[in-house]
């Protein structure tokens, strides 16, 4: 299998800044008769626009591919991570969404790759971007971190959910994650949601803090080397996928075992 990138082509448009689906699904299906296969990670945009892709060629896409077990037969998981399916792809065109962290990175060409301009017609959108926010942090990103500390619905506030997991977090230099409860009460921003509907995760170290292990939860965190949860609850499902776990209450346990981080590194 190719294991580097052959070559880079280059659609330079203002219409594509924002990487919508509608402009930049023209641009890849334009391009698609000169491939079999057409391929995204499971990013937001990938999420946005592959499916778009797939529809205009009429093909299935088979999304979060974790396995390719050659090049039309594919694995991936459904029913919330709960059962892997095999797929095998029977039109010309395979559509893919690629789950990155069941990849290993590919190694570094030799050579860099040639770029190649392609001028597409665009055309109009009757999306408009109103505007783009990013949310600045000088910590890793969920997708790279190896070790994260995610906060569920216990932490009672964003005031709790900062003041107890930013010290733990900034201690151990790692990413901040919450559940979807957490999310939809305020305590943490959208980006931040591990899970089924948030970001899956691979880390050496995940850390829930009051997070019940709810399946849709369990489903974004499969692939951690190693679980950590701190629940009052010894009954919380998430004790089932933990390797260890620490029965108490929170509010005690963490600025606890943040003191003795602090005085473990002093
Ligand atoms: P809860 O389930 O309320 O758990 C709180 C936990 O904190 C409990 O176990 C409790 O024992 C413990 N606790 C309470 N007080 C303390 C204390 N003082 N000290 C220690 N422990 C304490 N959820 C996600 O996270 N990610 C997703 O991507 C996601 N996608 C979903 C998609 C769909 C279609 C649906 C239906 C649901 C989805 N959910 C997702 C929601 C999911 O089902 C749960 O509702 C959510 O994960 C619960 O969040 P939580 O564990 O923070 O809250």
């Amino acid at each position: 299998m190719l294991s580097s990138v052959r070559a880079v082509l280059l659609a330079d448009d203002p219409a594509l800044k924002h990487q919508s689906a509608v402009p930049l699904g023209r641009v890849i299906v334009a391009l698609a008769p000169s491939y079999s296969a057409l391929v995204a990670s499971t990013s937001s945009v990938g999420k946005d626009v592959m499916p778009r892709v797939a529809a205009m060629i009429d093909v299935t896409q088979v999304s979060e591919v974790t396995r390719i077990v050659e090049a039309r037969t594919f694995e991936h998981p459904v029913y919330a991570s709960n059962a892997i399916e095999t797929v095998r792809v029977m039109s010309a065109h395979v559509v893919l969404t690629i789950r990155c962290s069941a990849f290993a990175p590919a190694d570094n060409a030799a050579e860099a790759a040639p770029i190649r301009r392609v001028q597409i017609e665009v055309g109009k959108s009757a999306t408009v971007v109103l505007a783009e926010t990013l949310s600045p942090t000088d910590r890793p990103t969920l997708g790279g971190a190896r070790v994260i500390i995610a906060g569920g619905r216990a932490l009672g506030s964003k005031e709790q959910f900062d003041a107890l997991l930013v010290p733990l977090a900034d201690r151990l230099g790692a990413a901040i994650g919450a559940s979807r409860a957490a999310v939809d009460a305020g305590y943490a921003s959208n980006d931040r949601q591990v899970g089924q509907t948030g970001k899956i995760v691979a880390p050496q170290i995940y850390v829930a803090v009051g997070i019940s292990g709810a399946i849709q939860h369990l489903a974004g965190i499969k692939d951690a080397k190693t679980i950590v949860a701190i629940n009052k609850d010894a009954q919380a499902p998430i004790f089932e996928v933990a390797d260890y776990g620490l029965v108490g209450d929170l509010f005690e346990l963490v600025p606890e075992l943040t003191r003795q981080l602090e005085h473990a590194h002093a």
